[in-house]
């Protein structure tokens, strides 16, 4: 288990989570940030560091964020990997 960012962060530029992690997990992927999810220490800090509400324990994921586990944890393999889920998690909104 660990934390996830979900889609309210697309767009913000503000990145305060990045800077109160001690581990340097958050990964930038244009859109958006994700988090490294065998890197992230579940400290917390950046859950009450984000000022839209975007970062939650994989457990606290609401059901229509449900899909941002799996592309928080695509940056594990690669930053295309995660921008390519990402487009994925964009088309199925839209439809
Ligand atoms: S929970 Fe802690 S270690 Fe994990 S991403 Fe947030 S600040 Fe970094
Ligand atoms: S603090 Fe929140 S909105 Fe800002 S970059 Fe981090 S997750 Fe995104």
């Amino acid at each position: 288990m660990t934390y996830v960012i979900n889609d309210a962060c697309i767009g913000v530029q503000e990145k305060e989570c990045v800077e109160v992690c001690p581990v340097d997990c958050i990964y930038d992927v244009g859109e958006m940030l994700l988090i490294h999810p065998e890197e992230c220490i579940d400290c917390g800090a950046c859950e009450t560091a984000c000022p839209v509400q975007a970062i939650t324990h994989e457990r606290d994921v609401y059901p229509e964020g449900a899909p941002f586990i799996a592309i928080n944890a695509a940056i594990a393999e690669s930053p295309e990997k995660a921008r390519a889920a990402l487009g994925e998690w964009r088309t199925a909104a839209a439809s």
